[in-house]
């Protein structure tokens, strides 16, 4: 049988992960649960990352794992363990959907039917983060054609699978042209084969303008981490409550289910709490592992409880409601409905078969890439660019010229602005003179020579060139 493991977590954890449990396991799921202990009381007991070493050998052996939301405690040196756990396991993942319950929970959106899929392990979430100078600090923003293809393919198959029409993908290539420029261009590679399923790209700022004054408009969907993760909570809460939302994180080997609610502890030990963001994401569970019917049935009954009007407080509103109930009653209610379908809201009826067809990435044969320059970054405390670059034109040797300088990416040198505001962060492009080639060794000896002139080089980035195109960015003005 199936082995899954079950963490309670924090404040409302308990009461909402028995509450999930008690109707999941009355409406017919087959499971055995290895039950882990992650959050405060891990955390306190010294564990920075709030689970304990023999705590990872049980998800990783188990492979499915249902949590409750937990409490970090508040200041320096405790790592997220969602974002650890994520990330150690592969989760690439992210899936929310986020639906109206209209009438039956107030929103402004009635008829919103929409599921994000929001990369969840690369993009500015890869932590790399430096300060380089006294006035500036930067974060690595990794995007890779392996984890493109893996988010956007796994967006097709499961609209694919729902039987949804339409897969949108936002970025900003706009402004961003290598790394979301790539997500995008992923897009479209692995849209065309998906011709049943409508596609389509929005500039991230006014797509997220869009879904949130008409989110009917949207159907499917899919983005890098950090868009995803300020989108899918702004869907969810225009649903009427984040309080119902549950998500799954997805990966080759592992999955994680949840509610996208945190552990309440003001609500803890009351028996107030809505179960329903959990019970979403164990629904999201049974699915995933092939217990379609169960997971069908749950969620009819779930909606039928709910338009039955029988709420918990955060959802209970006069006039609508009928009867303001606490976690237990409220999972009691789940349970005498199962095997009922709604008859105002759409009941669910799910594919039966739902292993969704994702193919291992394959890697593509290596282009030519050439090195055909150098950004050297350079911590300098003058205000004239000119002064600057006398200073730079020093290392220049017959193999290699300076080419341009920018500030914080806009060009200062040759022919800057005098109102360009500039920082003590200042990039040096060079480039190989008429003839020249650049290499490895001709930036050592540009390096060395910046050592004798005292010039505080503080990183350098190679230019390429792939099959003859330019892969990397201009400089702005230039
Ligand atoms: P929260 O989501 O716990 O609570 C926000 C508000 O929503 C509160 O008013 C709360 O009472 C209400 N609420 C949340 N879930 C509810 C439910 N199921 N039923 C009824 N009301 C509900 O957010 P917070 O207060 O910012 O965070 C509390 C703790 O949770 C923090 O320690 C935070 O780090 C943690 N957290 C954990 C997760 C996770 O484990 N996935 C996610 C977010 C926050």
């Amino acid at each position: 049988m199936t082995r899954i493991t079950v963490a309670k977590g924090d404040g409302i954890g308990p009461e909402i992960m028995d509450a999930t449990l008690e109707i999941i396991l009355a409406a017919g799921a087959k499971f055995e649960i290895d039950e882990i202990a992650v959050g405060e009381q891990v955390y306190l007991a010294g564990n920075t990352s709030g689970i304990a070493s023999e705590s990872w050998d049980v998800i990783r052996k188990n492979k499915v794992f249902l949590k409750a939301p937990i409490t970090t405690p508040q200041g320096g040196g405790y790592k997220s363990l969602n974002v650890t756990t994520r990330k150690f396991l592969g989760l690439y993942s992210n899936v929310r959907p986020c639906m109206s319950l209209h009438p039956f929970v107030s929103t402004k959106h009635p008829v919103m039917d929409i599921v994000i899929v929001r990369e969840n392990e690369e993009d500015l979430y890869a932590g790399i983060e430096h300060q380089q100078t006294d006035e500036v600090v930067q974060c690595l923003k990794l995007i890779s054609r392996p984890g493109c293809e893996k988010i956007v393919r796994y967006a097709f198959e499961y609209a694919k699978q729902q039987n949804r029409k339409k897969v949108t993908c936002f970025t900003k290539d706009n402004i961003m042209k290598q790394t979301d420029g790539l997500f995008h261009q992923v897009f479209d590679e692995i849209a065309k084969e998906y011709p049943e399923i409508e596609n389509e790209h929005w500039i991230i700022d006014i797509g997220a303008a869009k879904m949130a004054d008409t989110p009917e408009s949207f159907d499917v969907i899919v983005m890098p981490n950090l868009y995803g993760d300020v989108l899918s909570d702004v869907a969810a809460q225009i649903t009427g409550s984040v309080g119902l939302a549950g998500s799954a994180n997805i990966g080759e080997e592992c999955s994680m289910f949840e509610a996208i609610h945190g552990s309440a502890p003001r609500r803890a030990g009351q028996n107030v709490a809505n179960p329903s963001g959990l019970l979403q994401g164990a629904i999201m569970m049974l699915n995933h592992i092939g217990q379609t019917d169960v997971a069908e049935k749950v969620q009819n009954a779930w909606l039928k409880t709910l338009e039955d009007g029988i709420h918990t407080y955060d959802i209970f509103k006069e006039g609508i409601s009928k009867q303001k109930v606490g976690t237990k009653e409220f999972a009691k209610a789940v349970i005498a409905n199962l095997g009922h379908k709604p008859s105002i809201l759409k009941p669910v009826s799910y594919a039966k078969n739902s292993a969704l067809n994702l193919p291992k990435y394959k890697r593509k044969p290596a282009a030519n890439k050439q090195l055909v320059g150098v950004d050297v970054f350079v911590h300098w405390t003058g205000s004239n660019p000119n002064e600057l670059a006398e200073k730079i034109k020093k290392i220049e040797s017959s193999d290699v010229k300076l080419s341009m300088i920018t500030n914080r990416g806009i060009k200062v040198w040759p022919d800057g602005f005098q109102e360009t505001f500039c920082t003590d962060h200042w990039r040096c492009r060079f480039k190989p003179t008429e003839n020249a080639e650049i290499n490895k060794s001709t930036i050592i000896e540009l390096l060395k020579q910046a050592v004798t002139e005292n010039i505080d080089t503080i990183k350098t980035e190679n230019l390429y060139s792939f099959d003859g195109k330019a892969a990397y960015s201009l400089g702005q003005g230039q």
